[in-house]
């Protein structure tokens, strides 16, 4: 279905008979996991938020799965309490995903061909899993074309793309040397379309939502790092609130397990050497 023929986000829910309450506690935890950096959530409360989501009509969501473990997917269904899965798949469309649908073989080739005409121009495409690219891209097809020819049809109708995952981003464990199918992430084979990434491994599914929220309701997409990461994400790291934070900058470490550092509750020793 075109995008502009969608039902808003609040008429999908209402019509799902997902409860007011349940919608507000998705958009607090939206605030919380961006609290800052998107225009969506800067300074708005979860009913600001509600709102502004609840006007929009759903984004249009097109999923490819190339080299990879589908922990990014599982990541998405299987959070701790399970109906934040089912809202976050209210509050979007996703129009493919081949983990998903009921549809194989020459069905799913008919059906993202026609999300993809649908929605030109105006859809998300998420990408999970590293893009093979030694020998032509012999080590992976899809309905028998090369994954990275796929990739590239896909993207170039695409509004963005959100490589989801370590994978998608830059390669992740597909890529590990010797690396036999050459795999890389999204932005070494597409060119001409905003590329974010949302690296880890899992990644979290709350970024996902933030970005795609953020371009449906703001029409912009969050600012990004010099890793096409968006900041609201990525600009701080777990090490900076550490409780053993102060013994690293003081420059006490545990050089082995059961030493006098580690019965102290120094910092660890391989720790500072990434850091430093
Ligand atoms: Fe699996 Fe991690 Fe790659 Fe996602 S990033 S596909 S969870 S290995």
């Amino acid at each position: 279905m075109k995008t502009g023929q969608r039902e808003t986000i609040a008429e999908h829910l209402k019509k799902s008979g997902v409860s007011r309450r349940s919608f507000l506690q998705l958009c607090s935890t939206l605030i919380v996991a961006a609290p800052v950096g998107l225009s969506l959530t800067g300074k708005a409360t979860a009913a600001q938020v509600a709102r502004i989501v609840g006007k929009a009509r759903r984004p249009s969501v097109i999923w490819l799965h190339f080299q990879d473990c589908t922990g990014c997917t599982e990541t998405l269904l299987r959070t701790s309490a399970p109906d934040v899965a089912h809202l976050i798949l209210d509050v979007i469309s996703l129009d493919y995903h081949e983990t998903l649908m009921a549809a194989s073989g020459t069905q799913a080739e008919a059906a993202l061909r026609s999300a993809i005409e649908d929605n030109a121009g105006k859809y998300i495409l998420v990408v999970e899993g590293s893009i093979p690219t030694r020998d032509d891209g012999v080590y992976m097809e899809l309905g028998g074309k090369p994954a990275i020819q796929v990739i590239k049809e896909v993207a170039a109708q695409a509004a963005a793309v959100v490589a989801i995952g370590s994978c998608a981003s830059w390669g992740g464990v597909p890529s590990a040397d010797p690396n036999p199918t050459g795999a890389v992430g999204v932005d070494s084979v597409i060119s001409g379309k905003p590329i974010i990434n949302l690296p880890g491994c899992p990644p979290n599914p709350y970024n996902l939502l933030a970005v795609v929220l953020e371009y449906v309701t703001m029409g912009r997409l969050p600012e990004l790092d010099q890793f096409s990461r968006p900041i609201f994400a990525y600009q701080r790291v777990i090490h900076e609130n550490c409780p053993r934070r102060a013994h690293f900058d003081a420059g006490r470490f545990a050089a082995e397990f059961g030493d006098e550092g580690h019965r102290m509750g120094y910092a660890c020793t391989s720790w500072a050497a990434r850091v430093q």
